[in-house]
């Protein structure tokens, strides 16, 4: 869906790209993640076409995104970390608005309007005027206005910011609803957490640079860690699981071990039957919920450690 490839922006004196490459499959819901200053708002940017990269190349579906920006932006919605709102229209002029930004027919607008109102929860406010709405109803107009010409690419930079937790649960269930009618997705966002809930990809970047990409679910959403609890971790263990294509250890405890592991339920049976056919002590065997917030600050730890003198 999107391939990125040496890609560098600056801006006067500042490279905030440098030599990124990275690729998107449809369906995925990539997270953009990393500290404040890291580039991760001019990467969206780019990928949107509201940016133009000192070099490298992006395309969309295969549409180069530097030569045919208008064309890309049909396909793509993207909610900016800091947007502007008419506060004096009401949420159905601000969506009209948007609606007919896309180019939209006009005789399709009302329909429009009132799918990406009912996807965002917020039918019912469709007359009242944004400058009366919550913090978080503000939000919610704002990702409908993104989405109102239902691109097949949504970029969102830190949409939960500023929502109470049910908004942000709500938020990642939409998310998730918008995967499942064939979005693909890349949120930058600082709330680990929440991205965990709904993420198939965290892209970790620093310094303008992508260091780490690690999927962590299929675009299923299945869960692909496997944790095996046994009276003691052997190396044995590790080998009988290392024995299966894909199985890889991630971290080994006094009593446990977690694997990645990218196969379908078929294979974690196989991978469970291999270890009691080889006598592997084991005492719980079990999809493990992905921990985003550890792995991103292990491989921090990790990179840290790697630039040390
Ligand atoms: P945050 O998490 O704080 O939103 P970010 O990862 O989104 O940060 P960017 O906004 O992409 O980071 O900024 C990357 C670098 O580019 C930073 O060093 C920032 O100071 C610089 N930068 C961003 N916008 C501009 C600008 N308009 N002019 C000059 N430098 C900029």
């Amino acid at each position: 869906m999107i391939k990125i490839h040496n890609l560098n922006f600056e801006y006067p004196g500042i490279l905030a790209l440098d030599n990124v490459s990275l690729r998107v499959e449809r369906g995925d819901i990539t997270a953009l993640v990393g500290p404040n200053g890291a580039g991760k708002t001019t990467l969206l940017r780019c990928i949107a076409a509201l940016e133009t990269p000192i070099s490298g190349a992006i395309s969309i579906n295969g549409i180069d995104v530097l030569n045919n920006p208008r064309q890309v932006h049909r396909q793509l919605g993207y909610l900016a970390d800091f947007y502007g709102l008419y506060g004096q229209l009401s949420v159905n002029q601000s969506l009209r608005y948007a609606a007919m930004a896309h180019s939209i027919a006009q005789e399709k607008v009302n329909d429009a309007v009132q799918r990406a109102a009912e996807r965002l929860e917020i039918a019912d406010r469709l007359s009242q005027k944004v400058a009366t709405l919550s913090r978080g109803l503000t939000q919610r107009v704002a990702i409908a206005q993104a989405i109102v010409h239902e691109p097949q690419l949504l970029l969102l930079d830190e949409p939960a910011s500023g929502l109470d937790p049910e908004a942000r649960h709500s938020l990642s269930e939409l998310f998730l609803s918008l995967q499942a009618q064939g979005m693909t997705l890349v949120v930058s966002s600082h709330i680990l957490a929440e991205l965990e809930e709904y993420s198939t990809s965290m892209v970790i970047i620093r310094d303008g640079k992508i260091v780490e990409h690690q999927q962590l679910k299929d675009r299923a959403g299945q869960a692909i860690l496997v944790r095996v609890m046994t009276s003691k971790p052997s190396p044995a263990l590790i080998a009988k699981l290392a024995e299966h294509n894909g199985v890889q250890l991630v971290e080994s405890g006094e009593t446990s071990c977690l694997f990645r592991f990218t196969g379908d339920d078929q294979a974690v049976h196989e991978i469970l039957a291999a270890l009691i056919r080889h006598n592997v002590p084991v005492c719980h065997f079990g999809q493990d919920k992905i921990n985003m917030h550890d792995a991103y600050l292990a491989r921090v730890a990790q990179l840290k450690q790697e630039a040390a003198p």
